[in-house]
């Protein structure tokens, strides 16, 4: 497994699929992965339940709005790209799902 530091991605082969780069390095546990996307109430939410599993976490945010920007009288924030390590991948897409099953509920 290889890893594309540009865009937080693990690669199968040495080029990444997203931007092209090519000769990547492989990856290692340590390295941040693109998660999913979520909005600042879920982030929050999920950021709390990742520390209660001990997975640290890298949010970004994806757009930035004003603080004032109003719409239909409700303050919009960002949505943040989480990242999460590699090496916790498969237990933070875990906590996803189930977090996805509660948020539906
Ligand atoms: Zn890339």
């Amino acid at each position: 497994m290889f890893y594309c530091k540009k865009c937080k991605k693990p690669e199968l082969q040495d080029r990444c699929s997203y931007c092209g780069a090519k000769r990547l390095k492989e990856i290692k546990n340590n390295d941040e992965v693109f998660l999913c996307i979520k909005g600042p109430m879920q982030t929050a939410m999920f950021e709390e339940m990742l520390k209660n599993n001990e997975i640290p976490m890298l949010k970004i945010p994806r757009f930035s709005f004003p603080a004032s920007t109003r719409m239909f009288g409700s303050v919009r924030g960002s949505e943040f790209k989480i990242f999460v390590p590699f090496g916790a991948l498969d237990k933070a897409q875990d906590l996803l799902k189930l977090f996805g099953e509660e948020e539906n509920l």
